[in-house]
């Protein structure tokens, strides 16, 4: 398969692609090969206060998109659905070669996009308020209004899924987007701009600025005129932003941050099904998953067994080329990683943990790493506790039900949990104990755009997904009304 093209490197403000104050450009790498694909302009302070007047002037009041009609609002998110469905194709190569995810994931994470965009779309025109019934002779009712200037801080994993996302949120409510792509990972989110504009939504409604975090992400943290920040990516980074909303203007913050999830798999559970969904669980899109099964606890009884047929599994894993359909792993995405998941596993195996398979960087080129199996992991090893964000799965014993209870919840993480068993009782308990966001029962990652998704603890503030998510997009406000009262006489 040829590589897709290139269309668009620079800064989108204002419906327009610009190059950046400074004139600076950044590299932007295909992981496949380590190769640059080509140079995108670099945001500055500077291009982050162009970006987000652009989208204060698109929310003033009286501006079109303010006096656009919510319905409408849903039709503009729908057009740029069906016009991410007819490139996606495109889309899915770019998100690709940009990000090294394999072909499939590519293409069925963007039909995912469109998905979310129209299960959005269809609540533009139905965010209603109330009539609350109060003492005295008042009417009282509230509406749910826009918060302003929304600004979405995307990380490299999933940069179609939640460009688009935060975006829908973000548009359905009314509200106005500054969107900083990961700085590995500008392409897709670049294209999406060019739709926005294509679907006809006004200038300064959608922003896109590619950059650095430290940099770009930083200003937007500490903007004075952001109205709330929503974010993905490491907690280490979701502390900056909290703590940079508090030094400025406390704007809202939404965090969806990492994860260290447990897995539990109980010895009535069917063994294979529950071997390859836990294998997916982790190795999926090679470990790079907030949600991933990164702690997967398997009872006494069927232990051996199950590490066994997990090796087995783990080295038929064929990673390589990911615009190959055979391909099930890809790259890590930088590196950087590479350097980060190589060290947590020399940490697994210094700190007395059995390497089963892996542990080693695969092929000449790219960032890439061996499927890597731990059995006899320990709840304190780095590898139990710390998010490895690489392909490399920690196999954990358990006797009971209430142990594992216990066990599971001893991380600073809560963003998912799984169980499997066929006992409903069992599954009920862990689903009602564990301290996670969302829990699957002999299943997981399923997910859609009407489903609340977030973290408990330190995995993340608020939600996304579903009518709680479009919560955090929303002020409440209250109005309360002096009339005409049961006592007063005509
Ligand atoms: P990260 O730094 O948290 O990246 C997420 C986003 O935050 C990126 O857009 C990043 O910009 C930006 N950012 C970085 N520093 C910032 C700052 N000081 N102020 C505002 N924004 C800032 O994540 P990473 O370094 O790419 O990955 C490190 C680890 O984070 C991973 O190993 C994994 O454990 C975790 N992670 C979790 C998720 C998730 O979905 N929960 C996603 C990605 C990573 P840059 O692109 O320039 O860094
Ligand atoms: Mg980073």
């Amino acid at each position: 398969m040829s590589l897709p093209e290139v269309k668009y490197t620079q800064i989108f403000i204002n419906n327009k692609f610009v190059n950046s104050v400074s004139g600076n450009t950044f590299p932007t790498v295909n992981p496949t090969t380590a190769e640059k694909i080509c140079d995108v302009q670099e945001t500055d302070k500077a291009d982050v206060d162009l970006a987000v007047k652009a989208a204060r002037e698109a929310f003033r009041l009286g501006s079109p998109w303010r006096r656009m009609d919510a319905s409408q609002r849903g039709r503009l998110i729908n057009k740029l659905a069906d016009m991410i469905e007819r490139d996606a194709k495109y889309i899915a190569a770019l998100e690709t070669l940009n990000n090294g995810m394999i072909i499939g994931t590519s293409f069925s994470k963007t039909i995912g996009a469109v998905k979310v965009l129209r299960y959005l779309a269809g609540w533009a025109d139905k965010i209603q308020g109330k009539t609350i019934p109060i003492d005295g002779d008042f009417l009282c009712y509230t509406r749910y209004e826009p918060i302003g200037v929304v600004a979405a801080v995307i990380p490299w994993n999933f940069p179609v899924s939640i460009v688009t996302v935060k975006l829908g949120n973000a548009l359905t409510c009314g509200n106005t987007i500054v969107i900083k792509p990961a700085e590995q990972t500008p392409l897709t989110a670049l294209y999406i701009a060019s739709l926005v504009k294509e679907a006809g939504f006004p200038p300064g409604v959608v922003n896109v600025i590619p950059g650095y975090g430290p940099i770009a992400g930083a200003a937007i943290a500490e903007h004075m005129d952001v109205d709330l920040v929503t974010f993905t990516g490491s907690t280490e980074v979701g502390h900056l932003i909290q703590q940079a909303s508090g030094k400025s203007n406390l704007k809202r913050v939404v965090l969806e941050m990492g994860g260290k999830s447990p897995n539990i798999v109980f010895a009535d559970a069917d063994l294979d099904y529950a071997v390859e969904v836990s294998h997916k669980g982790i190795f999926n899109h090679s470990g790079q998953v907030c949600l991933a099964a990164s702690r997967t606890f398997v009872q006494e009884e069927i232990y051996d067994e199950f590490v066994k047929k997990s090796v087995a599994r783990a080295k038929r894993r064929v990673i390589g080329n990911p615009y190959l359909e055979t391909t099930e792993g890809g790259p890590q995405i930088s590196q950087e990683q590479v350097d980060r998941i190589m060290d947590l596993i020399e940490s697994g195996i210094q700190q007395g943990a059995k390497l089963e398979c892996g542990g080693k960087r695969y092929g000449d080129k790219g960032y890439f790493i061996e499927s890597t199996v731990f059995s006899d992991v320990k709840d304190d090893m780095r590898i139990a506790t710390e998010e490895i964000f690489g392909p490399v799965q920690q196999l954990i014993k358990f006797k009971t039900l209430e142990e594992v209870s216990e066990r599971a919840n001893k991380t600073k993480y809560g963003l998912a949990a799984a169980v499997y068993t066929k006992d409903i009782d069992k599954a009920i308990s862990i689903a009602n104990t564990v301290s996670a966001g969302i829990v699957w029962v002999n299943v997981y990652g399923v997910k859609g755009g009407s489903v609340p998704f977030g973290g408990f603890k330190m995995s993340g503030i608020g939600r996304e997904g579903g009518q709680d998510g479009l919560m955090e997009y929303l002020e409440v406000k209250t109005v309360i009304i002096k009339q005409p009262g049961r006592s007063n006489k005509k």
